[in-house]
């Protein structure tokens, strides 16, 4: 399989309640929670740059924390907005493909 289809999402939405689609351009779906991603935030102000310890402490997070939109960064990056007012996050598609949390992807990293 042709790696780029493998990361390039050719359709991203938000589901609700409170779920992120993409759809890959090899086929693959995956589902993410918007919860799980605002907790795996790895910008500046959720990590901490220098030693990578955790700077956000998952319990501050609202309990209806959703996303509430996103913009494509370049080819190969999404910044997700969430309800909480945080969105200078970026994940890369690279970094999604790999924590897809399907049953087919879980586990393995092929
Ligand atoms: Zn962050
Ligand atoms: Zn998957």
């Amino acid at each position: 399989m042709d790696n780029s289809a493998r990361i390039r999402a050719d359709e991203v939405e938000l589901l609700k309640p409170a779920t992120l689609l993409i759809v890959w351009g090899d086929g693959h779906e995956s589902l993410y929670s918007d919860r799980s991603l605002r907790e795996s935030c790895e910008c500046a102000a959720c990590i901490d740059e220098w030693s990578r310890a955790p700077i956000l402490d998952p319990a501050t997070l609202p309990a209806d924390l959703h996303l509430t939109g996103f913009e494509r960064t370049g080819r190969y990056g999404l910044n997700l907005a969430f309800s909480d007012g945080h969105r200078t996050g970026i994940w890369t598609l690279e970094r999604l493909r790999g924590t897809c949390p399907c049953p087919d992807c879980d586990g393995s990293s092929s």
